[in-house]
């Protein structure tokens, strides 16, 4: 195959020589033309971009325009070189005595760097400037920045660099400041499906527009790479009668046909397992790989979905209608739900077929599993079928004295939500009842005064409660607990003074030394704990586990939404803490 040497030829053969030339960065090259109408040039540039979008094309574009002195040998700097004067032509065939270009991703160390420093001092041999142009500047070392920056600080009159960088956050800021930044763009599809007709029009080669729209979409904006795919394909292309066709390219590119991945997208969402397996094996007997396939579905999961969201996406040049109006019509049809599901199971199932032995059968198993996309449970619905499976029975044990320790979790929560639903705190005529101690009867647990501090919305105090108090033992107007070490002392006489407020009648609150269960938090959290753990063995959920890689279980009490709304539905109480409030 000669296409490596015919592309190289291609590539520098179009390569722009003029800022006319450039395409797609407009914006730099307005910036440009300003600047050096206006006689403010600056002492050094820095160019970042994706490789490809011409920063060292650009830098060698300033470089002529710093030092063109024009056809007559009497012009000064431009944002147009003539191109035939000696300067500009020895520029283009990169041998300018005053022009030095260095590849910092070879030469990285401070001494590389010293070399440039030392000769800085002296004048431009021939020319008006002297121009370093330092490529991936990015690459050099702490100190050789260190070195080059001293340089920058106080940079001779005759001198000027040009760096440019694909990485721009790896360049020192301090190195930066010094420098005009131009940030060369990726080259949007139009502009370049137009550069590429261009050159295969001066080429005279036949391509179709679906060829060129394929290579656009390939060389993700860079111009360099696109024209490098054009090389290739014109000389694919050479002796045929119809030129160059998207089939070639395509071929060349090793892309599978996509229209047809889009069947089989199809398939896999209608649940056709069988059709869509078919497909897939006879894509494969066609010479796509696998993997390929898989990625191209992914691919256009993830073009649906942005289409859903902004419909203007459709509109891309490097997409056929055909494909484009298929794309528009999926959008409407398909749930953002399940385009985001089959991207993650997609996403899965590439990393599957990576390290399985056989990766069509991991494929097929893929595949498969994706024609049941549509119809798997949201993780909502989930949630709702886990709650209507039958739950063991609590499993109590542990504790000490009165005090009911949490037990299992589902039971756990319905015991803390039933004081919320049935009374809340006692005011009006109820209140009246107060300091009768049958009243008192209705706080026969402890969980039943948590229920009473929260219906009251005492939310710091809800918190001490919860997290502070181990439970020695209760019986309703009495609570002995031991503190927690980050207890806050005056706990006990404010819980005492708060729940004597609200049901008007007296409670001993004391602290003991011993005999305390966990706190409510602490046995919330292993209770937790052990839900997940046993949430995680359901077949169901080990399931959407696997369906949903990076998924994690979450404990959300069924009847913490219900408490919410009882909570809200609750009027204000003037006692609430107020953080601004000694107490
Ligand atoms: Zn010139």
């Amino acid at each position: 195959m000669n296409a490596p040497t015919a592309y190289r030829v291609l590539a520098r053969k179009y390569r722009p020589e003029t800022f006319a030339d450039l395409v797609g960065q407009d914006a730099m090259v307005r910036t440009l033309k300003n600047a050096f109408a206006s006689g403010r040039i600056a002492q050094a540039f820095i160019m970042t971009g994706i490789r490809g979008t011409g920063k060292t094309t650009t830098a060698r574009i300033i470089a002529k325009g710093l030092n063109c002195i024009g056809p007559d040998g009497t012009g000064g700097p431009t944002t147009e070189p003539c191109g035939v004067c000696e300067h500009c032509v020895a520029i283009t065939e990169g041998r300018h005595v005053d022009v030095l270009e260095m590849d910092a991703a070879s030469r990285t160390g401070v001494n590389d760097i010293r070399e440039i420093i030392d000769s800085v001092h002296y004048r431009a041999a021939s020319a008006r400037y002297k121009i370093y142009i330092i490529d991936e500047v990015h690459m050099l070392s702490t100190s050789a920045f260190n070195a080059l920056l001293k340089t920058l600080e106080e940079p001779p009159e005759h001198v000027k660099f040009i760096f440019a960088t694909t990485e721009i956050r790896k360049v020192p800021v301090t190195v930066l400041s010094r420098c005009q930044r131009f940030d060369l763009r990726r080259i949007e599809p139009e502009v370049m499906m137009a550069l590429l007709r261009k050159i295969a029009t001066s080429e005279s080669a036949t391509i179709t527009d679906d060829a060129l729209a394929l290579i656009t979409r390939a060389a993700e904006g860079s111009a360099r790479d696109a024209t490098s795919l054009l090389d290739q394909a014109i000389s694919h292309g050479t002796g045929l009668e119809d030129g160059t066709t998207a089939d070639q390219v395509r071929m060349m590119l090793g892309l599978a046909d996509r229209g047809r991945v889009l069947d089989l997208f199809d398939m896999v969402l209608r649940g056709d397992a069988a059709g869509a397996l078919a497909e897939l094996s006879a894509q494969y007997a066609d010479g796509a790989d696998p993997m390929a396939i898989l990625r191209d579905l992914a691919e256009i999961a993830h073009w649906i979905s942005v289409i859903k969201v902004t419909p203007e996406a459709a509109d891309d040049p490097t997409i056929p209608p055909d494909e484009r109006s298929r794309g528009t019509t999926m959008a409407d049809a398909i749930a953002m739900r399940v385009l985001t599901r089959m991207w993650q199971m997609l996403l899965k199932a590439l990393e599957e077929v990576g390290t399985a032995p056989n990766s069509m059968m991991a494929a097929e198993m893929a595949i498969i599993r994706l024609t049941h996309v549509a119809d798997l449970p949201s993780p909502a619905e989930l949630v709702e079928r886990l709650r209507d499976m039958p739950v063991p029975p609590p499993n109590g044990g542990g504790g000490g004295g009165g005090y009911r320790p949490a037990p299992a979790p589902s039971g756990s929560v319905e015991a803390r939500g039933v004081p919320m639903a049935t009374h809340s705190a006692p005011r009006g005529p109820v209140a009246q009842l107060a300091g009768q101690p049958d009243y008192l009867a209705q706080y026969a647990t402890f969980d039943s005064v948590v229920g009473l501090i929260r219906a009251q919305r005492d939310m710091r105090l809800l918190v001490e409660v919860e997290g502070n108090m181990r439970i020695a033992r209760y019986q309703p107007g009495r609570i002995e607990f031991q503190p927690t070490p980050n207890a806050a002392p005056d706990l006990a006489g404010r819980l005492a003074q708060r729940l004597q407020n609200w049901t008007h009648a007296r409670w001993a609150v004391i602290i003991v030394n011993e005999g305390g269960a966990p706190t409510i938090t602490e046995a919330r959290d292993s209770a937790d704990n052990a839900l997940k753990d046993r949430a995680a063995q359901h077949p169901l959920v080990a399931a959407a586990l696997l369906a949903f890689p990076g998924a994690s279980i979450k404990v959300t009490p069924v009847a913490q939404k219900a408490q919410a709304a009882a909570q809200d539905a609750l009027p204000e109480v003037e006692d609430e803490w107020d953080p601004f409030e000694d107490d």
